[in-house]
């Protein structure tokens, strides 16, 4: 089969559907089985909704990993320990598959995009069957097909996009929310970063088909969206006809049924005023900001690539307390890059002491081939980098006891996600600002928005009781 055969888009929708047809036939009475595993972010997370979608629309059914006749990891490659999981999970299935010939085995996602990842799986890993990348995923169904006709490795890579195939079939996760991705890619080549290379150039979806998705979902009974980008802030750059991502805003928020609205990830130096007047004026858009902070150090930043520095992050806040008052401020702060010296760790902590984040997701700089800073001649020592990793934890839970402790007999409305898993009586969910929240509560409050009055505090959640909206509440 001609692999880089790109045609439009609607045609590779088309031939997507025609072979999942003719797999539904193939199996059909047989009722099979797979399992998926997602390593990284929620663009994965949504990668992985559409490869499920596409199976059961086969007539696959979702079964433990070890029975399960398909077995799929889409990867993640943004930091080792990510790859090392799945080398290591690849020796359990080596086992599973010598007690079960007939099982299969797939790999896909950001880390197959890696040339020297492809040479270990084939010179390593011959049980692996169907190996494919991010940029041909909506061709699951071909490759499924052609696995099954042929014997042997079956790998497919492409070093580049094409077209945004639309209206591949999407198993979600739940059914009262919902991640929406609006474009793919990225441009800024941060240096330790390897999405540019795995995820490829930015790509923005057609607004039209990014609303009449939401309008469907909305449709079908979801209330709180989530869109989907590595940096939604350049989205629309690119289209036949440019909008800003602030423009998107607005026209999500005029949909019906959309109670909530929320994005990530944003890069600071393209975060214009006009999405923060968005951010003011559309009510259904979150009071919740994912600002990657990386590092305090203006000498850091430079050599991160990132196009800004410390004074320049700290107005962005100013300005965005300013335009929502309430706001709750996430980030993503790496400590132990290259060059980084005591003074550049404490031009962080004062970012961090300023600004007192409401959370972070923080990590220690990974060292990844084929970026920029992998080669950098100053690495920092593992020990020293820990170090760093635990201060900063201790600073950044400061700010946000502080800031969880204002919250305490306020109300807050919490969209209920889930049992709590150590406690049936208890729900959990999410604020507006992205509280993690638990309270008292019954399943059948699950995807319902529900006024919870705040007890106490923990770090990195809240606990409280429902009661009747309106009592001191707060969009949080
Ligand atoms: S903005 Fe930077 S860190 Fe984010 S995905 Fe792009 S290159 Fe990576």
């Amino acid at each position: 089969m001609d692999r880089m055969r790109i045609g439009t888009a609607a045609e590779e929708a088309a031939a997507q559907a025609r072979a999942m047809e003719r797999l539904r036939i193939r199996f059909s009475g047989q009722d099979p089985s797979y399992h998926i595993t997602t390593l990284g972010c929620q663009m994965n997370a949504h990668d992985s909704e559409k490869l499920a979608g596409i199976l059961q629309t086969i007539g696959f059914h979702e079964e433990a990993e070890e029975q399960a006749d398909l077995v799929v990891y889409n990867t993640c490659c943004v930091r080792e320990n990510a790859e090392l999981k799945v080398y290591g999970r690849l020796g359990y299935l080596k086992g599973y598959k010598r007690r079960n010939p007939d099982k299969r085995i797939v790999l896909c996602g950001c880390m197959m995009q890696e040339d020297v990842v492809i040479d270990k799986i084939r010179t390593s890993y011959p049980w692996v069957d169907l190996v494919f990348g991010t940029h041909n995923l909506y061709r699951f169904a071909e490759l499924l097909e052609e696995m099954y006709n042929e014997k042997g490795q079956l790998i497919d890579i492409w070093q580049e996009a094409g077209e945004i195939v639309e209206d591949l079939p999407t198993l979600r996760k739940n059914s009262f929310k919902a991640s929406v991705n609006i474009m793919f890619g990225c441009n800024n080549f941060c240096t330790y970063c390897i999405v540019p290379y795995v995820r490829g150039r930015e790509r923005s979806r057609k607004p039209d088909d990014i609303l009449a998705e939401i309008r469907e979902l909305a449709a079908s009974g979801v209330r709180e969206i989530e869109l989907l980008g590595q940096n939604v802030n350049s989205y629309g750059k690119g289209l036949d006809e440019p909008v800003s991502f602030a423009w998107l805003l607005y026209r999500v928020s005029e949909i019906p049924g959309i109670d909530r609205i929320r994005f990530m990830t944003s890069h600071p130096k393209d975060l214009s005023d006009e999405l923060i007047s968005a951010m003011r004026d559309c009510p259904k858009v979150c009071p919740h900001f994912h600002l990657p902070l990386q590092s305090g150090s203006s000498r850091l930043l430079g050599r991160m690539n990132r196009h800004y520095d410390k004074e320049q992050y700290l107005a962005l806040v100013d300005k965005l307390r300013a335009a929502v008052p309430e706001i709750a401020l996430t980030t993503d702060i790496i400590v132990g890059f290259p060059g980084e010296t005591e003074e550049d760790f404490n031009e962080t902590l004062d970012v961090v002491r300023r600004v007192r984040f409401d959370n972070a997701f923080t990590f220690i700089y990974s060292r990844r081939v084929g970026t920029p800073a992998a080669s950098y001649p100053d690495q920092i020592p593992e020990a020293e980098a820990k170090a760093h990793f635990d201060r900063l934890l201790e600073v950044l839970a400061e700010g946000m006891n502080e800031r969880n402790s204002r919250l305490i007999g306020r109300t807050l409305m919490v969209l209920a996600e889930s049992t709590n898993s150590h406690d049936d009586r208890m729900l959990t969910g999410r604020s507006e600002g992205n509280y993690l929240v638990h309270f008292e509560g019954t399943p059948d409050q699950i995807g319902q928005i529900v006024p919870v009055e705040i007890d106490c505090q923990k770090t990195y959640y809240l606990i409280g009781h429902p009661v009747s909206e309106g009592k001191n509440s707060l969009h949080g």
